[in-house]
């Protein structure tokens, strides 16, 4: 099992956002801006490449609830999903990096501090 799947099936802990019957949203444990939470289906998908269209249609308003929820749905916030290995996937179970909390930067190799990220 992956270890996503393990923090749906709470065999693992996470700082649990939102959830619902098939999403959950939860704090990066290591967070690369003062707000980074991952958003993931709960069943186990690879990637958005083998995502089909009914789970990506159904996952958008809760994409959306989970913004509202930390209070960037005003502000705004980045959406980052990373495919395979040369996208810089580390963890094979889908997932929706949603990053704000301050105006962020557009550029890479920012490091791990959270507010290099602005
Ligand atoms: P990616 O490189 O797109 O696959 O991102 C994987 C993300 O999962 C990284 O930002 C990690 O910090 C994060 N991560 C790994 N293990 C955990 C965990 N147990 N709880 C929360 N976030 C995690
Ligand atoms: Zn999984």
């Amino acid at each position: 099992m992956c270890i996503f799947c393990k923090i749906v099936e709470k065999e693992l802990p996470s700082n649990t956002v939102l959830e619902n019957e098939e999403f959950m949203a939860f704090h990066d444990i290591y967070p690369k801006a003062p707000i980074h939470v991952l958003v993931i289906p709960k069943k186990h998908v690879e990637s958005f490449h083998e995502v089909d269209s009914d789970t990506m249609a159904k996952m958008t308003p809760f994409i959306q609830e989970v913004a509202r929820t930390l209070g960037v749905d005003k502000t705004g916030y980045r959406l980052v999903t990373n495919i395979g290995s040369d996208g810089g996937q580390e963890v094979l179970h889908l997932h929706f990096h949603l990053l704000g909390g301050g105006k962020l930067r557009w550029d890479h190799g920012h490091g791990d501090d959270p507010h290099k990220a602005l």
